[in-house]
């Protein structure tokens, strides 16, 4: 496979870009790599500048559901943009995006954009602590939500790869007003309120973690979750910018029946366009400016052309049989990758909901981050290199979730079982 032009960019990248990318997954540090760079996507395939053909598992780290530009959002794009790139006043297509929200999902009665998922996450701890008047926030380690300050304390996603859970720049005095327990541990949580309880503001989590690898709560961990927040006077914020319109139409919270208080969306809301957004409760939602004291803002919130590509990638999802393909689709990749698993006797641990999916080499049980930390390095890079000298993108990192998208079709995943197949067999 000829890579000389996308060996050149990352040359000429790093001489003036930090790492050579603007994020740093993106810099295939964990897996000894030189990045790919992609001239065009469409469907399931990244081209890049050498003209190789990749199958994606990564589809933008979650927006592309649909597949990289699908017509209609292009369409609906190209014909937006004819009108303007953006006012800064209120437009229909913002009333039209936050009614389908509301709509979608039960728990949020009011919406406000925002450009990404780290400013949704940002504005939602701060609302919970103007709302409640209180300081101190619950996480959980190896859930990610994006690099505000407070958040990147045992941290997962690119901070988790690049070996610093806990970020320099991040003062002490941020980062002990933030409590990290381990995921799916009642005990911990229950220890947390009986020192804290009255100064709780809220409990922050990734409903099921997937930036840390992928897995989901035990013994109704969200149901407890919920319970003792409610108790204490403290509130539950859902971050589902990765799983909400990925797993369904009101994401993990519909699944498990639990209403949040506040939840924050991105990735698949913005169509592939930068776009994020925090709802729930309109007496807490009604704290923010210019109703309330919570100051929450931003220059492109609710751009047209964002709202534009998200609303349309929304009402596909709404007028298509969009999920059960999906679920279709995973369901064929996870039957095949646990043959290759059997037939090559490898014990590792495969995690799949939906879309969504997640190959540990590890043979532990993972329910936690600490779990999860098991899964052997050593194997995933010969692992990964092997897949991408096959045509199959997969995470530059052990410590990511994989994304099928309805542009998928039944042989992109034959070819993708047979190449882990492959892959197993040549780490032994
Ligand atoms: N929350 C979760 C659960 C995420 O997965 C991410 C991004 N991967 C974020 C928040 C931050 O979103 P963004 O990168 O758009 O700021």
């Amino acid at each position: 496979m000829n890579t000389s032009l996308s060996q050149q960019l990352f040359t000429r990248g790093k001489a003036v870009i930090p790492g050579g990318v603007n994020s740093p997954v993106r810099a295939f540090k964990l897996v000894d790599g030189t990045p790919f760079f992609v001239r065009s996507a469409k469907g399931a395939h990244l081209r890049d500048e050498d003209g190789n053909d990749y199958i994606d598992y990564i589809g933008t780290w979650g927006p592309a559901i649909l597949g990289h530009a699908p017509d209609k959002i292009i369409a609906a794009v190209g014909d937006a943009i004819t009108r303007g790139l953006g006012y800064g006043t209120p437009t229909a297509v913002e009333v039209d995006m936050a009614e389908t929200i509301v709509r979608w999902i039960p728990s949020i009665d009011k919406v406000r954009m925002t450009s990404s998922g780290t400013e949704a996450t940002m504005s939602a701890i701060r609302l919970a602590r103007g709302y409640t008047g209180r300081k101190y926030i619950i996480k959980f380690e190896g859930c990610y939500h994006g690099h505000v300050d407070s958040l990147l304390v045992s941290a997962g996603s690119g901070a988790l790869t690049c070996g610093k859970p806990d970020s320099a720049g991040v003062p002490d005095a941020f980062a002990a007003l933030t409590i990290a327990l381990p995921y799916n541990d009642k005990e911990a949580v229950r220890q947390a309120f009986a020192a804290h309880g009255s100064d709780i503001a809220a409990i922050i989590l990734e409903p099921y973690p997937a930036n840390a690898g992928l897995y989901f709560p035990k013994d109704n961990f969200l149901e407890y979750l919920r319970d003792i927040t409610a108790r204490h006077g403290a509130l539950l914020i859902f971050d589902e910018v990765m799983t909400g319109f990925r797993l369904g139409k009101d994401g993990v919270q519909g699944i498990h029946g639990i209403t949040p208080d506040i939840t924050c969306l991105g990735k698949v809301i913005g169509g592939g366009l930068p776009v994020g957004a925090f709802g729930g409760r309109a007496d807490i939602m009604d704290c923010v400016s210019p109703l309330g004291p919570v100051y929450q803002a931003g220059t492109l919130s609710g751009n047209p052309i964002a709202m534009t590509a998200g609303l349309t990638q929304l009402r596909e999802l709404e007028n298509t049989d969009a999920y059960s393909r999906l679920e279709n689709l995973g369901a064929r990749l996870e039957e095949g990758i646990r043959k290759a698993l059997a037939d090559t006797g490898n014990p590792f641990t495969f995690h799949r909901t939906g879309s969504m999916f997640c190959l540990f080499f590890t043979a532990k049980e993972v329910n936690n981050l600490q779990d999860a930390m098991t899964a052997s390095l050593e194997q995933y890079r010969p692992f990964f290199r092997s897949l991408l000298e096959q045509g199959v993108y997969f995470a530059p990192s052990p410590y990511e979730t994989g994304f099928i998208s309805a542009a998928h079709t039944e042989s992109d995943i034959d070819h993708t079982v047979a190449a882990v197949a492959r892959a197993l067999k040549s780490i032994g």
